[in-house]
């Protein structure tokens, strides 16, 4: 009895350590986050909400750009709060701008760009913006008027949007409240985005109202702990991202995709974006294999190939079913399937039609891609 009780212990104990370093080099597999290029522009990963110590974070700048080094990103912003500073008194710091030249010398000799920003912090309905491309954080402090801080925001030239709009501490019902304030700075080119995905949470309203106003889309972390803790572990997968379509890799092509709206926000395989964007990315997400008919049959098999960090649920659009999967299945992020598509007759050419369920291009609407595959 006694030896059996040991045995399924040491039995349980190999079955953990399996499945705890199956998941975990899945993880390390995945660590690295990676989208095509679209036409015309370089797909730049970015991550615009980064706090440190500096604000209300807990780690130094320098744990922020090697973070995003581990996961591959393009792009980061440091923007610690301007006004709420409760490590003020280990860290006394009078210049705001400390952060992010802290982050700006590690990242020095590696390929990742840092942008200087800072967060406005106020309650509602003005709520926490992010102004980066600024040039000094210092003079946006102004702890009486935010009016004062966007103005200067827009003297420097920053890019401006607006935080976790839907945030159930600022607006209960957790539905953005578009004020007076919101539908003024806008008027006044002063308000250019709006973050749609904050750490874990969507906003479908908030995507709306990008839509509405022409605001661009942005998908933001806001990580105040460590990123692999937040994400990684307890998520199994990566930060919150915006996919930036830019020129090139220059801080100034970035800062122009920004005021275009050249953006597709990205969390946990979901995409939001407008279409013009979100489509071209699932179209060069996707590639085809080897299509061929099996043996003298009518049905063609292929491979579909994803080349993004997004496992992709897609839907069958076709006039055909398939032999094997059922109309709704998934093609792993870097991974691939195989398809058997019941053609009824031999083709030379076949439209391949798919619907990506958890690509949106409006609140509720997913992008539907279709392409011309000639068969072998
Ligand atoms: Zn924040």
């Amino acid at each position: 009895m006694k030896n059996l009780k040991s045995l399924s212990l040491i039995f349980s104990f190999i079955l953990t350590t399996t499945l705890y370093s199956q998941s975990h080099s899945h993880i390390s597999a995945q660590k690295k986050i990676s989208y095509p290029d679209i036409d015309g522009y370089q797909t730049l990963s970015s991550d615009l909400h980064i706090h440190t110590v500096f604000s209300d974070g807990n780690v130094w700048p320098t744990i922020r750009v090697q973070e995003a080094l581990l996961e591959d990103l393009d792009v980061i912003a440091m923007t610690e709060h301007l006004e709420y500073q409760p490590h003020q008194k280990d860290l006394p710091h009078p210049d705001r701008n400390r952060s992010y030249e802290i982050a700006l010398k590690e990242a020095a000799s590696h390929n990742l760009i840092v942008i200087p920003g800072s967060e406005i912090t106020r309650s509602a309905p003005v709520g926490h913006n992010n102004a980066i491309f600024i040039s000094d954080a210092n003079p946006l402090l102004d702890k009486e008027d935010p009016k004062t801080s966007f103005n200067e925001a827009k003297k420097q030239g920053a890019f401006v949007f607006w935080n976790h709009p839907a945030w159930y501490r600022q607006s209960s019902k957790g539905i953005p409240i578009f004020s007076d304030f919101q539908q003024k700075m806008i008027q006044q080119g002063k308000l250019h985005g709006v973050e749609v995905i904050n750490e874990g949470a969507y906003s479908e309203e908030a995507f709306a109202l990008a839509l509405e106003e022409g605001l661009t889309v942005l998908g933001n972390s806001d990580v105040h702990d460590l990123i692999g803790w937040d994400y990684l572990d307890k998520h199994q997968t990566h930060r919150p991202i915006t996919l930036i379509f830019s020129k090139d890799k220059e801080l100034k092509s970035i800062k122009e995709a920004l005021f275009e709206g050249r953006t597709v926000a990205v969390f946990n395989n979901f995409w939001v974006g407008k279409e013009e964007f979100v489509i071209p990315l699932l179209k060069n997400s996707l590639s085809v294999e080897n299509p061929h008919y099996l043996d003298q049959s009518e049905v063609l098999e292929l491979t579909l190939i994803n080349h993004s960090s997004s496992d992709l649920l897609l839907e069958n659009q076709m006039p055909y079913s398939f032999y094997f999967n059922p109309r709704v299945f998934t093609v792993p992020a870097m991974g691939s399937i195989t398809l058997q598509i019941k053609t009824l007759e031999q083709l030379e050419r076949i439209e391949l039609k798919f619907k990506a369920l958890k690509a949106y291009t409006a609140p509720k609407d997913q992008a539907v891609v279709s392409w011309e595959v000639t068969v072998d």
